[in-house]
């Protein structure tokens, strides 16, 4: 059984619709599809619930009729026959009138969450519709019969596991099912998310539970490329990746793959394929355990970065004064991803400002800090990448117009990350692509 996982632009018009609907039925292999929101869905919820969370009711009540008036649209593009139609239209009543409802009861958080899951639902129930018009048999799986979190936002993997083998159970002589993605349940039973971009995450924790024979991440870019293409001209998909070098990449700020999404696969050994929805044919970029070659294979860059310096007296540097530091963001869930030390002061990053306040107020007392926001992370990628030779020498020769505020080589052996100023980033990267990649 394998898993297949459509992003938005993928689902986001009737044609792409039918385009998924011919790609899932290339085979016979037993299969759950797993599907994002419209593209542009989320995010209009999202901004939905921010009207009303902001007291005006009215402009919520504007975007909801447009948002409508677009599913109105969709819905006549994609189903043909009279008790299709029907029923589509019915769905998309359903889910308005729930939006209008809403609007009249005193918001939270977690109608909010609600509010965001409304996306997901539609499209899922609306291609099951496209599928019954087309003839298609398969069964719509509800996600939130099966997908949940725990008290700390964690997926409950053995959870998903028994009860998606019971509703796959149900159904054994069944090999189409399709689900949602992003939406699951949350502790205490509420509707909850696995945040933005999580239905990769989705695809991923489902095939880890099924041990699905590949996991499939349909987009509209051929792979994980060598750069950011929006940054510089020429860029080149990556046939294969590591498990390991994915993570790094998606982490620090590749876009095409949820940075969580690595981890269930990667446990449960089930390869992850990164495939176009409008180029089916391209080779795309496969994640498994090997990394198929050394040496560099791509850049990724995350903003947004807020590094912290702490200068300490030499008498607090001992032993101790890196535990103490390190307590703090441990108590504010604040991960750091870059650290650099000397004798007398350390420095690391953040890419979160959400606690930033309590933080630096906790660190006083441990010596002189200084906070420097606006940075990004530009993270060299490859397997053996520390072993491989002239990669330093490369790198740094290209960036020689560029001032580099921290290095960090040597933590893992398939990264080097560089701190550099946001408004270095463009050249940065177009300077790496030159000199490590010899692409323009
Ligand atoms: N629809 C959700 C989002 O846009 C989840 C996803 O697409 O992965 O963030
Ligand atoms: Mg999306």
């Amino acid at each position: 059984m394998k898993v297949m996982k459509f992003g938005g632009t993928s689902v986001g018009k009737p044609e792409r619709m039918r385009q998924v609907s011919q790609l899932i039925t290339r085979d016979t292999e037993p299969k759950i599809v797993v599907l994002s929101a419209l593209s542009g869905t989320t995010n209009a919820l999202v901004e939905i619930g921010q009207s009303i969370a902001g007291g005006d009711r009215e402009q919520a009540r504007q975007q909801i009729a447009r948002l409508d008036a677009h599913y109105q649209e969709f819905i006549r593009g994609l189903v043909k026959r009279d008790k299709t139609i029907a029923k589509a239209k019915a769905v998309v009543a359903e889910h308005f009138e729930f939006l209008t409802i809403i609007l009249k009861i005193s918001f939270s958080e977690a109608l909010n969450k609600d509010i965001l899951a409304q996306g997901e639902l539609l499209s899922t129930k609306l291609f099951s519709l496209f599928l019954e018009d087309s003839g298609i048999d398969h069964v719509l799986l509800p996600a939130l019969e099966f997908m949940s979190i725990d008290a700390h936002d964690e997926p409950r993997i053995n959870s998903i596991k028994t009860k998606l083998g019971q509703l796959l159970e149900q159904h054994k002589d069944k090999n189409l099912f399709i689900t949602q993605g992003y939406i699951c349940r949350n502790a205490r039973g509420e509707v909850d998310n696995l945040k933005r971009g999580g239905s990769d995450y989705s695809a991923s924790l489902i095939a880890a539970a099924i041990n699905a024979s590949v996991c499939e991440i349909w987009t509209d870019i051929d792979g994980m490329h060598n750069n950011d293409p929006r940054m510089v001209k020429k860029t080149r998909p990556i046939e294969q990746l590591s498990f390991e070098e994915a993570a790094e990449l998606a982490y620090f700020g590749a876009k095409i793959l949820h940075p969580a999404s690595i981890w269930p696969a990667q446990f449960y050994k089930v390869p992850v394929k990164l495939l176009n929805t409008m180029q089916p044919e391209a080779k795309g970029t496969l994640i498994t355990e090997e990394a198929g070659s050394d040496g560099v294979k791509a850049i990724a860059a995350k903003d947004g970065i807020i590094a912290i310096n702490i200068r300490s007296s030499r008498m607090l540097l001992a032993y101790g004064f890196l535990r103490k530091i390190f307590e703090v963001f441990e108590k504010y869930r604040t991960p750091i991803d870059m650290i650099t030390t000397s004798e007398v002061a350390v420095s690391v990053t953040i890419d979160s400002a959400t606690d930033l306040k309590s933080i630096l107020k906790e660190l006083e007392p441990f010596g002189t800090v200084e906070v420097e926001e606006n940075y990004t992370i530009v993270s060299i990628v490859g397997n053996e990448i520390t072993r491989t030779p002239e990669v330093l020498s490369k790198l740094f020769e290209a960036l020689v117009p560029v001032p580099i505020r921290m290095v960090s080589y040597g933590g893992s052996k398939h990264n080097v990350s560089l701190l550099i100023p946001f408004a270095n980033k463009t050249q940065t990267l177009q300077l790496l692509n030159k000199g490590l990649f010899g692409l323009e």
